[in-house]
C-alpha cells in the first residue's frame, strides 16, 4: 500500500488566528474521497518539521508572529529541504510574506529576511486592505477561475522576475492596488485571501494536490459548492459596486 500523502500544518500557535488551517482539512478531504490516505500533521515551534511532507501550509498572522515563524523556520531547514525535493507550499498572507525575500515590520519599517522561497518583497503599507476579494485566477492550462476569500493585511507586495501573479484583482486589493494578486514560482503558491481559501475555491485546492502528487485528479462536483461560490461571487459584485 503506498504511503498516506502527508499536509503539513506549520506553527498554528504563530500563523493560526485566520483559521487558514482549514485549508488542510479541506486538502485531506478532497483526498479522502478519491480513496487517497492523507494524513494531516501539525508542528508547533520547537518540533522538527518533517522533511517528508507533500504539502506545507503556512497561514496567517500578526507581525510579531510572522517574525518569530520565519526565525524558526530557517533554524529547522526542513522546508528548504522538503521543496529542494519537491514537496509544494501553499502560503497564506503572513506565511506569503514570510516565504519572500523580505518584509518590513514597525513603525520604523525595519526589514526582516524571509525564506527566499518566492522572488517578492512586501513593505508595510499606510492604510490595512480589508475586505472581501475576488480575483480571476490564470490556470495552468490557459482556463480562468475566480478566487473569492477576505483579505485581511497592512503589508504590500511586490512581485519581482522570478515570480508570477497568481490572480487579477477584479474586487479588492491584492498585492500592492497594482491589479495582481498572490504569486507563484515553481512549486510555491503564495496569496493573501483566508477563508479558508481552499474551503471557498475547491479548484484551487485540486490544483495544490495535483501538483503535489504529479497527476489528474477526477473532479468532485458538488452542486450546493457550485451554488455558494455563485452566492458568494454576486455579493462580492454587489458589495464592490458599492465601494
Ligand atoms: N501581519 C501581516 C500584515 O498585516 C499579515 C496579516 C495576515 O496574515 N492577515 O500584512
Amino acid at each position: 500500500m503506498s504511503r498516506p500523502v502527508e499536509i503539513v500544518v506549520v506553527y498554528q500557535s504563530l500563523l493560526g488566528i485566520y483559521g487558514d488551517r482549514g485549508n488542510a482539512m479541506v486538502l485531506r478531504s478532497r483526498l479522502l474521497q478519491r480513496g487517497i490516505d492523507a494524513d494531516l500533521i501539525e508542528i508547533e515551534p520547537g518540533d522538527r518539521l518533517p522533511a517528508s511532507g507533500a504539502v506545507y501550509l503556512l497561514g496567517g498572522g500578526e507581525d510579531a508572529a510572522q517574525v518569530s515563524a520565519v526565525k524558526y523556520l530557517r533554524e529547522d531547514g526542513h522546508l528548504f529541504e522538503a521543496m529542494d525535493d519537491g514537496a509544494v507550499l501553499f502560503a497564506v498572507c503572513a506565511g506569503y510574506q514570510i516565504a519572500g525575500q523580505t518584509f518590513t515590520v514597525g513603525e520604523r519599517d525595519q526589514v526582516i529576511e524571509g525564506l527566499g522561497l518566492l522572488d517578492v518583497t512586501t513593505r508595510r503599507g499606510t492604510e490595512r486592505a480589508v475586505g472581501e476579494i475576488l480575483t480571476r485566477w490564470q490556470r495552468p492550462d490557459g482556463t480562468e477561475s475566480l478566487i473569492t476569500g477576505f483579505e485581511n493585511h497592512g503589508g504590500f507586495t511586490t512581485l519581482g522576475p522570478g515570480a508570477s501573479p497568481l490572480a487579477f484583482v477584479e474586487i479588492g486589493v491584492g498585492n500592492a492596488n497594482d491589479g495582481t494578486e498572490g504569486a507563484v514560482q515553481g512549486r510555491v503558491i503564495g496569496t493573501y485571501p483566508h477563508g479558508p481559501v481552499l474551503a471557498r475555491n475547491p479548484e484551487l485546492a485540486d490544483h495544490l494536490l495535483e501538483v503535489a502528487l504529479g497527476r489528474s485528479l477526477e473532479p468532485l462536483p458538488n452542486d450546493e459548492i457550485t451554488e455558494l461560490r455563485r452566492q458568494r461571487v454576486a455579493a462580492i459584485r454587489r458589495q464592490g459596486s458599492r465601494r
